[in-house]
């Protein structure tokens, strides 16, 4: 019998709501806890009692940020849940303020359905509250790239850059009874402003979205965003106003470069307004305005590149939300989400659909049942809060703003790893996207590929090969998903004992664990504002001291090492907050690092 096993409780059969569960013995994980969005059916799960009481799960991993992969965790919270919640730095900051605003979001629809009559429940619920969500992110814990990060009893894990927002990675998950590689979403290979995905190390089982599975992204032909610059230019002519919906988070950074670069280049007019009414899109502007200090953007681009609008103006107030949708003159607004699921975006469709003069321009990915969806199908009417209002306005589709990536780039990504997997999971994709996917791996790589179905289980062993647990009822068994006979190498080497070695062992210290000890650093500096506010003086000048013996000439390892032992101990004092405990559990690795 073996002793991991993998349950496929989300985005399996569809793209959202993202959820792994690795049992082990004695441990239990969950990667990423997604909300289900888009068709009913999907939605009506986010309802469901969770397949696991929550209070069993021991701590959860997040790849990133978007709600399909976070916006479940309040209801995990709200249920039981309690344990560690391992993220980046950017993943925390973005999830915080994802969360926020859902939460916010589910008391206002509920408060809409009770007043509308439209409810099914009475008094109509929330699935979660603010307060939910409160109790939430305190559980993040921050976790560095290109880090085997020590979660005791032999497990590891190691975030690398995904590519596809701020914060986003793939997580290699290493245990003593094997080791699974999950992409998260993956990004292309060039994302207009942030560092380029990484290649992370490989594993016998990878899990790997396929999104865009069955598509390839269109070459650009001729001018970049000539659909969106061309509609601006005919909406503003006709004395119309633009929508763009877009994601609050990463597409609406992209969806201001790209403004300002058409502005730059004369290619819409200049004296247009832009908007950004999203409260939570303002916040995660400043997300990635300081993301920059990090070193997480483009070496080639400043903030100043997607914020640097003169005509830019960014709305948190509703009541100027609402004015926006009768402007005096013709104007720009970008709101979310971007598939109009949710969010500001809805009024203002609802006001400007009728319009004719108006256009609407979708800049990402429409999921089946999403509003977005619906419209680029032609809908002739649309219901917003119970009632039916005409579409006339333009719809529009720019295809160029992807960041995930299509399947020439995700076969790349596979490609990359080494060794190359025992078994390819693909989920997160709509079932003809997965299986279009599944057969090109098979033909291009001549990988053994699996398509679970949801609530799927499999038990996986150290060096490869699968067994499925329990099928869902009715679901035909793949014909190539019988386990390969060869065996495949182990992603580690095995230590000694015979069990992984979740951390690098180093007999002598090279530039590159100098810089893995700056990185631990900064992070535990990021993380000192979680202590109790007597012990934040003490431990961030300590940290802040050995950072700067770090980045000295020839650093003096004797002095990191005793530095970094004072404010182990220091934060150790405040272990009873959860910011203690990750401090902690950082800089528990810089003298690993140091051998
Ligand atoms: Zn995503």
């Amino acid at each position: 019998m073996a002793a991991l096993s993998l349950t496929f409780l989300g985005a399996a059969g569809t793209v959202t709501g993202s959820k792994y569960l690795v049992d082990l013995p004695g441990r239990r994980i969950l990667v990423d806890a997604g909300m289900f969005q888009g068709e009913k059916e999907w939605r009506e799960m986010n309802w469901a009692d969770f397949p696991v009481p929550p209070s069993s799960i021991d701590e959860i991993i997040l790849t990133h940020a978007h709600a399909d992969h976070c916006g479940y965790l309040p209801a995990l919270v709200r249920d039981g849940f309690k344990g560690p919640i391992w993220c980046t730095y950017g993943t925390a900051k973005l999830a915080t303020i994802v969360l926020m605003d859902a939460g916010h979001l589910q008391e206002k629809e509920a408060q809409y359905a009770q007043e509308g009559g439209y409810s099914k429940h009475d008094p109509a619920l929330p699935l979660y509250t603010v307060a939910d969500v409160e109790k939430t992110t305190p559980l993040f814990k921050v976790v560095p790239f290109d880090t085997d990060f020590d979660l005791g009893n032999g497990i590891a894990i190691r975030m690398t850059r995904a590519g596809h927002i701020l914060g986003s990675a793939s997580v290699t998950l290493s245990t003593p009874e094997g080791s699974v590689l999950f992409s998260g979403d993956l990004g292309r290979i060039d994302h207009p402003v942030l560092r380029p995905r990484g290649t992370p190390p490989g594993s016998p089982y990878v899990l790997i979205e396929s999104t865009y599975g069955d598509r390839e992204h269109p070459d650009a032909k001729g001018l970049e965003h000539e659909a969106m610059a061309d509609a601006v230019r005919r909406t503003i002519a006709r004395g119309g106003s633009v929508l763009i919906p877009a994601f609050a988070v990463d597409r609406t950074e992209i969806v201001l470069k790209a403004l300002t670069e058409l502005r730059e280049a004369g290619r819409i007019p200049v004296d247009v307004p832009i908007f950004v009414n999203s409260p939570m899109a303002v916040a995660a502007l400043d997300v990635y305005r300081e993301a920059e200090g990090r070193g997480e953007l483009r070496d080639d681009i400043q903030p100043e590149d997607f914020f640097n609008l003169p005509n830019l103006r960014e709305i948190t107030d509703p009541e100027d939300s609402k004015r926006l949708n009768h402007p005096d003159h013709p104007s720009i607004i970008i709101s979310s989400s971007g598939m109009a699921t949710g969010g500001r975006v809805l009024h203002h469709l609802e006001a400007m659909l009728p319009d004719q003069r108006n256009c609407v321009i979708f800049t990402g990915y429409q999921g089946v049942g999403t509003r977005g969806r619906t419209l680029l199908e032609g809908a002739k009417q649309m219901k917003f809060r119970g009632r039916y209002v005409p579409v006339k306005a333009e719809i529009v589709s720019d295809g160029e703003f992807s960041v995930h990536a299509d399947a020439s780039d995700l076969i790349d990504w596979l490609r990359d790893l080494s060794p190359q997997p025992e078994t390819v999971f693909v989920t997160h994709g709509e079932e003809g996207s997965s299986d279009a996917f599944a057969a090109k791996v098979r033909s291009e790589l001549g990988l053994t590929v699996v398509v679970p179905r949801y609530k799927e289980k499999v038990t996986l062993t150290p060096h490869g090969t699968y067994a499925p647990l329990s099928p869902v009822t009715g679901a035909v068994p793949e014909p190539a998903a019988v386990p390969a006979p060869a065996p495949r190498p182990v992603p580690h080497p095995p230590s000694p004992g015979g069990k992984l070695l979740p951390v690098r062992k180093v007999a002598d210290t090279h530039a590159d664990d100098i810089d893995e000890i700056a990185v631990i650093l900064e992070t535990a500096i990021g993380q000192v504002p979680f202590l109790p506010e007597a012990k934040q003086p003490e431990v961030s000048e300590l940290l802040h001291e050995v950072l700067g013996l770090v980045r000295g000439e020839s650093p003096d390892l004797g002095a990191v090492r005793e530095g970094v032992n004072l404010a182990l101990y220091a934060a150790a004092g405040a272990v009873e907050t959860p910011g203690g405990q990750s401090i902690v559990a950082l800089l528990a690795h810089v003298p690993k690092i140091l051998g």
